[in-house]
Protein backbone atom coordinates (compact mmCIF):
# COMPACT_ATOMS: atom_id res chain seq x y z
CA UNK A 1 0.00 0.00 0.00
CA UNK A 2 1.36 3.68 -0.63
CA UNK A 3 0.14 5.95 1.84
CA UNK A 4 -0.60 9.61 1.45
CA UNK A 5 2.46 10.31 3.57
CA UNK A 6 5.25 8.52 5.71
CA UNK A 7 8.30 9.35 7.77
CA UNK A 8 12.12 8.31 6.07
CA UNK A 9 14.16 6.66 8.37
CA UNK A 10 17.81 6.41 7.99
CA UNK A 11 20.50 4.02 10.16
CA UNK A 12 22.14 7.56 11.44
CA UNK A 13 18.26 8.30 12.97
CA UNK A 14 18.93 4.68 14.45
CA UNK A 15 21.83 5.51 15.87
CA UNK A 16 21.49 8.88 17.14
CA UNK A 17 18.75 7.39 19.64
CA UNK A 18 20.64 4.30 20.63
CA UNK A 19 23.88 6.66 21.52
CA UNK A 20 20.59 8.50 24.02
CA UNK A 21 20.36 5.28 25.76
CA UNK A 22 23.82 4.41 26.25
CA UNK A 23 24.61 7.81 27.49
CA UNK A 24 22.30 8.71 30.53
CA UNK A 25 19.61 11.19 30.38
CA UNK A 26 16.68 9.61 29.24
CA UNK A 27 14.63 13.07 29.41
CA UNK A 28 15.32 16.24 30.74
CA UNK A 29 18.77 16.22 29.36
CA UNK A 30 21.75 18.20 27.37
CA UNK A 31 20.00 17.12 23.90
CA UNK A 32 16.45 19.14 24.29
CA UNK A 33 18.88 22.10 24.27
CA UNK A 34 21.13 21.24 21.86
CA UNK A 35 17.88 20.39 19.70
CA UNK A 36 16.33 23.72 20.31
CA UNK A 37 19.12 25.52 19.78
CA UNK A 38 19.61 23.75 15.81
CA UNK A 39 16.14 24.05 15.75
CA UNK A 40 15.80 28.16 16.78
CA UNK A 41 19.07 28.58 14.26
CA UNK A 42 17.23 26.56 11.51
CA UNK A 43 14.27 28.59 10.72
CA UNK A 44 15.93 32.14 12.25
CA UNK A 45 14.22 32.56 15.84
CA UNK A 46 15.90 33.76 18.92
CA UNK A 47 14.08 31.03 20.87
CA UNK A 48 12.31 27.34 20.55
CA UNK A 49 10.65 25.44 22.57
CA UNK A 50 10.17 21.52 22.47
CA UNK A 51 7.30 20.26 23.86
CA UNK A 52 5.62 16.88 23.71
CA UNK A 53 3.58 17.24 20.77
CA UNK A 54 2.16 19.80 18.46
CA UNK A 55 -1.08 20.25 19.79
CA UNK A 56 0.41 20.79 23.38
CA UNK A 57 2.72 23.42 21.29
CA UNK A 58 -0.71 25.15 20.41
CA UNK A 59 -1.92 25.44 23.76
CA UNK A 60 0.94 26.77 25.60
CA UNK A 61 1.15 29.37 22.70
CA UNK A 62 -2.49 30.07 23.23
CA UNK A 63 -2.01 30.60 26.89
CA UNK A 64 1.53 32.09 26.95
CA UNK A 65 -0.64 35.07 24.08
CA UNK A 66 -3.37 35.33 27.15
CA UNK A 67 -6.18 33.31 25.28
CA UNK A 68 -8.47 32.93 27.56
CA UNK A 69 -12.12 33.19 29.78
CA UNK A 70 -13.83 36.64 27.63
CA UNK A 71 -11.63 36.28 24.72
CA UNK A 72 -11.57 34.63 21.41
CA UNK A 73 -9.00 32.85 19.05
CA UNK A 74 -9.33 32.99 15.27
CA UNK A 75 -8.44 30.34 13.51
CA UNK A 76 -9.29 28.62 9.58
CA UNK A 77 -11.75 25.78 8.97
CA UNK A 78 -9.64 24.31 7.41
CA UNK A 79 -6.73 22.72 9.55
CA UNK A 80 -6.91 19.80 11.96
CA UNK A 81 -8.80 20.61 14.96
CA UNK A 82 -6.02 20.86 17.44
CA UNK A 83 -5.49 24.91 15.93
CA UNK A 84 -9.02 25.36 17.30
CA UNK A 85 -8.90 23.43 20.61
CA UNK A 86 -6.39 25.52 21.67
CA UNK A 87 -8.79 27.80 22.09
CA UNK A 88 -10.91 25.67 24.04
CA UNK A 89 -7.87 24.38 26.43
CA UNK A 90 -7.25 27.89 27.16
CA UNK A 91 -10.54 28.71 28.15
CA UNK A 92 -11.20 31.15 25.53
CA UNK A 93 -13.95 31.20 22.35
CA UNK A 94 -13.14 29.36 18.65
CA UNK A 95 -13.57 31.33 16.02
CA UNK A 96 -13.27 30.60 12.36
CA UNK A 97 -12.42 32.23 9.23
CA UNK A 98 -13.30 31.49 5.75
CA UNK A 99 -9.89 30.49 3.77
CA UNK A 100 -9.22 32.23 0.11
CA UNK A 101 -10.05 29.49 -2.21
CA UNK A 102 -7.16 30.01 -4.40
CA UNK A 103 -4.48 29.21 -1.62
CA UNK A 104 -6.61 27.23 0.65
CA UNK A 105 -4.86 29.37 3.77
CA UNK A 106 -6.82 32.31 6.18
CA UNK A 107 -8.58 35.03 3.83
CA UNK A 108 -6.97 37.81 5.09
CA UNK A 109 -10.13 40.36 3.85
CA UNK A 110 -12.55 37.81 5.39
CA UNK A 111 -10.06 38.01 8.11
CA UNK A 112 -11.21 41.85 8.55
CA UNK A 113 -14.58 40.97 8.22
CA UNK A 114 -14.55 37.99 11.40
CA UNK A 115 -12.15 40.60 13.82
CA UNK A 116 -15.09 43.43 13.44
CA UNK A 117 -17.41 40.35 14.31
CA UNK A 118 -15.29 39.52 17.06
CA UNK A 119 -14.02 42.37 19.03
CA UNK A 120 -12.69 40.40 21.96
CA UNK A 121 -9.80 38.31 19.61
CA UNK A 122 -6.97 37.68 21.21
CA UNK A 123 -5.49 35.43 18.98
CA UNK A 124 -4.93 34.59 15.09
CA UNK A 125 -3.62 31.64 14.59
CA UNK A 126 -2.94 30.85 10.75
CA UNK A 127 -2.49 27.71 9.25
CA UNK A 128 -0.22 27.29 6.63
CA UNK A 129 -1.87 24.86 4.53
CA UNK A 130 -0.29 21.88 2.89
CA UNK A 131 2.78 23.89 3.61
CA UNK A 132 1.97 26.77 1.72
CA UNK A 133 2.39 30.00 3.82
CA UNK A 134 -0.11 32.61 4.25
CA UNK A 135 -0.07 36.05 3.47
CA UNK A 136 1.61 36.90 6.98
CA UNK A 137 2.46 40.71 6.16
CA UNK A 138 -2.17 41.07 5.72
CA UNK A 139 -2.62 38.64 8.77
CA UNK A 140 0.07 40.73 10.54
CA UNK A 141 -1.32 43.88 9.48
CA UNK A 142 -5.28 42.61 10.33
CA UNK A 143 -4.05 41.49 13.73
CA UNK A 144 -2.32 44.80 14.91
CA UNK A 145 -5.15 46.77 13.62
CA UNK A 146 -7.50 44.91 15.73
CA UNK A 147 -4.88 44.67 18.81
CA UNK A 148 -4.10 40.75 18.80
CA UNK A 149 -1.57 38.80 18.35
CA UNK A 150 -0.60 36.15 15.43
CA UNK A 151 0.32 32.24 16.60
CA UNK A 152 1.23 30.46 13.26
CA UNK A 153 0.28 26.88 12.96
CA UNK A 154 3.07 25.69 10.94
CA UNK A 155 2.80 22.12 11.28
CA UNK A 156 2.63 21.39 7.89
CA UNK A 157 5.22 24.46 6.93
CA UNK A 158 8.59 23.18 7.89
CA UNK A 159 11.43 24.35 5.20
CA UNK A 160 8.71 27.00 3.79
CA UNK A 161 9.13 30.53 3.41
CA UNK A 162 7.47 33.60 2.97
CA UNK A 163 6.78 35.74 0.02
CA UNK A 164 9.32 38.38 1.24
CA UNK A 165 12.16 35.25 1.65
CA UNK A 166 12.48 35.07 5.20
CA UNK A 167 11.75 31.44 7.23
CA UNK A 168 8.63 30.19 8.27
CA UNK A 169 9.38 29.70 12.02
CA UNK A 170 11.03 33.19 11.95
CA UNK A 171 8.48 35.12 13.89
CA UNK A 172 8.74 37.67 11.39
CA UNK A 173 5.26 38.33 10.92
CA UNK A 174 4.07 36.60 14.64
CA UNK A 175 4.59 36.28 17.79
CA UNK A 176 4.66 32.62 18.15
CA UNK A 177 5.15 29.64 15.25
CA UNK A 178 4.05 26.65 16.31
CA UNK A 179 5.46 22.91 15.13
CA UNK A 180 4.60 19.01 14.98
CA UNK A 181 7.14 16.02 14.81
CA UNK A 182 4.58 13.72 14.24
CA UNK A 183 5.44 10.54 11.74
CA UNK A 184 3.64 12.68 8.52
CA UNK A 185 5.46 15.98 9.18
CA UNK A 186 8.52 17.01 7.66
CA UNK A 187 10.46 15.52 10.08
CA UNK A 188 10.05 13.03 12.70
CA UNK A 189 10.17 12.99 16.27
CA UNK A 190 7.97 10.22 16.80
CA UNK A 191 5.60 12.70 18.65
CA UNK A 192 6.73 15.93 19.29
CA UNK A 193 6.66 19.86 18.80
CA UNK A 194 8.15 22.85 19.12
CA UNK A 195 6.94 26.46 19.26
CA UNK A 196 9.40 29.50 18.18
CA UNK A 197 9.48 33.32 19.01
CA UNK A 198 12.06 35.91 19.79
CA UNK A 199 10.24 37.41 22.20
CA UNK A 200 12.29 36.66 25.70
CA UNK A 201 9.35 36.87 28.03
CA UNK A 202 7.14 34.51 26.11
CA UNK A 203 9.81 32.32 26.20
CA UNK A 204 10.51 32.16 29.66
CA UNK A 205 6.93 32.14 29.90
CA UNK A 206 6.31 28.58 27.94
CA UNK A 207 9.31 27.22 29.44
CA UNK A 208 7.32 27.12 32.84
CA UNK A 209 4.48 26.05 31.69
CA UNK A 210 5.59 22.75 29.63
CA UNK A 211 7.25 22.15 33.17
CA UNK A 212 4.41 22.34 35.65
CA UNK A 213 4.23 25.99 36.04
CA UNK A 214 7.87 25.52 37.89
CA UNK A 215 10.41 27.91 37.87
CA UNK A 216 13.01 28.20 35.06
CA UNK A 217 15.79 30.02 33.62
CA UNK A 218 16.21 32.22 36.79
CA UNK A 219 13.29 33.58 37.31
CA UNK A 220 13.25 35.51 40.57
CA UNK A 221 11.43 34.15 43.19
CA UNK A 222 7.81 35.51 44.66
CA UNK A 223 8.73 34.03 48.28
CA UNK A 224 11.96 35.37 48.73
CA UNK A 225 11.81 34.07 52.63
CA UNK A 226 10.84 30.71 52.05
CA UNK A 227 13.70 30.41 49.13
CA UNK A 228 16.51 31.64 51.05
CA UNK A 229 18.87 30.99 53.86
CA UNK A 230 21.95 33.46 54.85
CA UNK A 231 21.94 34.80 51.84
CA UNK A 232 21.59 31.63 49.46
CA UNK A 233 19.59 29.75 47.71
CA UNK A 234 18.30 26.73 49.43
CA UNK A 235 19.79 23.91 47.68
CA UNK A 236 15.72 21.62 47.20
CA UNK A 237 13.76 24.86 46.01
CA UNK A 238 11.53 25.80 43.70
CA UNK A 239 9.17 27.64 43.13
CA UNK A 240 5.65 26.98 41.29
CA UNK A 241 4.28 30.36 40.24
CA UNK A 242 1.11 29.15 38.37
CA UNK A 243 -0.21 25.95 36.97
CA UNK A 244 1.58 24.45 33.93
CA UNK A 245 1.96 20.85 32.64
CA UNK A 246 3.93 17.96 31.91
CA UNK A 247 4.22 18.60 28.79
CA UNK A 248 7.44 18.06 27.67
CA UNK A 249 10.02 16.17 25.15
CA UNK A 250 12.57 13.27 25.97
CA UNK A 251 15.95 13.45 25.15
CA UNK A 252 14.88 10.30 23.18
CA UNK A 253 12.73 12.28 20.61
CA UNK A 254 15.08 15.27 20.57
CA UNK A 255 18.15 12.82 19.37
CA UNK A 256 16.03 11.63 16.12
CA UNK A 257 14.29 15.05 15.87
CA UNK A 258 17.81 16.44 15.56
CA UNK A 259 19.26 13.67 13.20
CA UNK A 260 15.70 14.25 11.08
CA UNK A 261 16.55 18.10 11.01
CA UNK A 262 20.02 17.13 9.43
CA UNK A 263 18.07 15.90 6.12
CA UNK A 264 15.63 18.65 5.98
CA UNK A 265 17.09 20.54 2.70
CA UNK A 266 17.60 16.85 1.23
CA UNK A 267 13.57 16.10 2.20
CA UNK A 268 12.31 19.56 1.21
CA UNK A 269 14.07 18.96 -2.27
CA UNK A 270 12.70 15.55 -3.14
CA UNK A 271 8.74 17.13 -2.08
CA UNK A 272 9.36 19.88 -4.50
CA UNK A 273 10.68 17.55 -7.35
CA UNK A 274 7.65 15.36 -6.54
CA UNK A 275 5.04 18.17 -6.20
CA UNK A 276 6.26 19.78 -9.45
CA UNK A 277 6.41 16.07 -11.11
CA UNK A 278 2.57 15.85 -10.25
CA UNK A 279 1.56 19.61 -11.09
CA UNK A 280 2.76 18.90 -14.83
CA UNK A 281 1.02 15.46 -15.00
CA UNK A 282 -2.16 16.35 -14.15
CA UNK A 283 -1.77 20.09 -16.61
CA UNK A 284 -5.11 19.70 -18.96
CA UNK A 285 -6.98 17.44 -16.99
CA UNK A 286 -10.67 18.25 -16.81
CA UNK A 287 -12.26 16.79 -13.81
CA UNK A 288 -9.30 17.34 -11.19
CA UNK A 289 -6.27 19.92 -10.60
CA UNK A 290 -3.95 20.11 -7.84
CA UNK A 291 -5.25 22.98 -5.05
CA UNK A 292 -2.45 24.68 -4.15
CA UNK A 293 -0.32 24.70 -7.72
CA UNK A 294 1.96 27.58 -7.33
CA UNK A 295 4.85 28.56 -4.91
CA UNK A 296 6.35 25.19 -4.71
CA UNK A 297 9.83 26.32 -4.27
CA UNK A 298 7.74 28.52 -0.94
CA UNK A 299 6.21 25.38 0.48
CA UNK A 300 6.55 23.26 3.07
CA UNK A 301 4.97 20.81 0.81
CA UNK A 302 3.39 18.62 3.63
CA UNK A 303 0.77 17.60 1.76
CA UNK A 304 -0.21 16.88 -2.24
CA UNK A 305 -4.08 18.01 -2.20
CA UNK A 306 -6.20 17.53 -4.91
CA UNK A 307 -9.52 19.16 -6.15
CA UNK A 308 -11.94 16.26 -7.62
CA UNK A 309 -14.93 16.80 -9.68
CA UNK A 310 -16.84 13.63 -8.28
CA UNK A 311 -19.72 14.28 -9.52
CA UNK A 312 -18.30 14.68 -13.71
CA UNK A 313 -15.93 11.94 -12.85
CA UNK A 314 -19.66 9.78 -12.15
CA UNK A 315 -18.17 8.26 -8.64
CA UNK A 316 -18.48 9.36 -5.12
CA UNK A 317 -15.46 10.52 -3.09
CA UNK A 318 -15.97 7.33 -1.21
CA UNK A 319 -16.29 4.93 -4.25
CA UNK A 320 -12.98 7.18 -5.95
CA UNK A 321 -10.85 6.31 -2.65
CA UNK A 322 -11.90 2.50 -2.20
CA UNK A 323 -10.95 2.92 -6.49
CA UNK A 324 -7.21 3.75 -5.22
CA UNK A 325 -6.90 1.91 -2.55
CA UNK A 326 -7.70 -1.13 -4.53
CA UNK A 327 -4.96 -0.26 -6.90
CA UNK A 328 -3.00 0.11 -3.35
CA UNK A 329 -2.55 3.23 -3.58
CA UNK A 330 -3.76 5.58 -0.60
CA UNK A 331 -5.28 9.00 0.28
CA UNK A 332 -6.73 11.39 2.69
CA UNK A 333 -9.06 13.99 3.09
CA UNK A 334 -7.58 16.99 4.61
CA UNK A 335 -9.34 18.73 6.50
CA UNK A 336 -13.18 17.94 7.45
CA UNK A 337 -13.92 21.61 8.19
CA UNK A 338 -13.55 22.11 12.31
CA UNK A 339 -17.15 23.93 12.25
CA UNK A 340 -18.25 20.67 10.92
CA UNK A 341 -17.60 18.26 13.73
CA UNK A 342 -20.28 17.54 16.61
CA UNK A 343 -18.11 19.73 19.03
CA UNK A 344 -18.53 22.59 17.87
CA UNK A 345 -22.13 21.96 15.84
CA UNK A 346 -23.48 21.60 19.27
CA UNK A 347 -21.25 25.08 20.21
CA UNK A 348 -23.84 27.01 17.35
CA UNK A 349 -21.23 26.48 14.47
CA UNK A 350 -22.49 26.14 10.86
CA UNK A 351 -19.97 24.45 8.44
CA UNK A 352 -22.68 26.40 5.70
CA UNK A 353 -21.34 29.62 6.96
CA UNK A 354 -17.69 29.42 5.24
CA UNK A 355 -18.49 28.40 1.91
CA UNK A 356 -15.05 28.48 0.15
CA UNK A 357 -13.98 25.91 3.10
CA UNK A 358 -17.17 23.87 1.97
CA UNK A 359 -16.75 23.66 -1.49
CA UNK A 360 -12.86 23.11 -1.00
CA UNK A 361 -13.59 20.31 1.64
CA UNK A 362 -16.62 18.56 -0.99
CA UNK A 363 -13.51 18.26 -3.79
CA UNK A 364 -10.43 17.79 -1.83
CA UNK A 365 -8.43 14.46 -1.43
CA UNK A 366 -4.58 14.35 -0.79
CA UNK A 367 -2.56 11.76 -3.13
CA UNK A 368 0.72 10.47 -1.67
CA UNK A 369 3.71 13.25 -1.21
CA UNK A 370 6.80 11.82 1.05
CA UNK A 371 11.02 11.82 0.65
CA UNK A 372 10.54 7.63 -0.18
CA UNK A 373 8.22 8.30 -2.80
CA UNK A 374 10.10 7.22 -5.96
CA UNK A 375 10.10 8.25 -9.75
CA UNK A 376 8.21 4.75 -10.73
CA UNK A 377 5.50 4.48 -7.97
CA UNK A 378 4.66 8.45 -8.44
CA UNK A 379 4.03 7.17 -12.18
CA UNK A 380 1.72 4.78 -11.17
CA UNK A 381 -0.11 6.76 -8.78
CA UNK A 382 -0.43 9.84 -11.77
CA UNK A 383 -1.61 6.92 -14.60
CA UNK A 384 -4.03 5.36 -12.11
CA UNK A 385 -5.79 9.17 -11.18
CA UNK A 386 -5.28 10.20 -14.81
CA UNK A 387 -7.18 6.87 -15.60
CA UNK A 388 -10.24 7.50 -12.82
CA UNK A 389 -10.49 10.68 -13.56
CA UNK A 390 -10.43 10.76 -17.07
C1 LIG B 1 -0.42 17.61 13.00
C2 LIG B 1 -1.08 18.91 13.24
C3 LIG B 1 -1.27 19.44 14.53
C4 LIG B 1 -1.03 18.66 15.78
O1 LIG B 1 0.22 18.14 15.94
P1 LIG B 1 0.43 16.84 16.87
O2 LIG B 1 1.92 16.78 16.97
O3 LIG B 1 -0.15 15.67 16.14
O4 LIG B 1 -0.21 17.09 18.17
C5 LIG B 1 -1.78 20.72 14.66
N1 LIG B 1 -2.14 21.44 13.57
C6 LIG B 1 -2.00 20.95 12.32
C7 LIG B 1 -2.39 21.82 11.18
C8 LIG B 1 -1.50 19.67 12.12
O5 LIG B 1 -1.39 19.19 10.87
Amino acid sequence: MIPYGKHHIDDDDIAAVVAVLKNGWLTQGPVIDSFEAAFASYVDAKYAVAVSNGTAALHLAALAAGVGPGNALITTPITFVASANAAIYAGGRAIFSDIDPTTINMDPSELGATLRANRDTRAIVPVHFGGLPCDMKAIKAAADDAGAVVIEDAAHALGGIYADGTKVGSCTHSLMTTFSFHPVKSITAGEGGVITTNDQAIYRRLLRLRSHGINKANDSFLIPDQAVTDGATNPWYYEMQEVGFNYRITDLQCALAMSQLKKIDRFMARRRDLAKTYDKAFEGMNKCRPAQPFDRDRSGLHLYVMRFDFEAIGMSRAQFMSKLRERDIGSQVHYIPVPAQPYYRALGFDPQDYPASQSFYNEALSIPLYFDLDDDTQQRVISVIKELAA
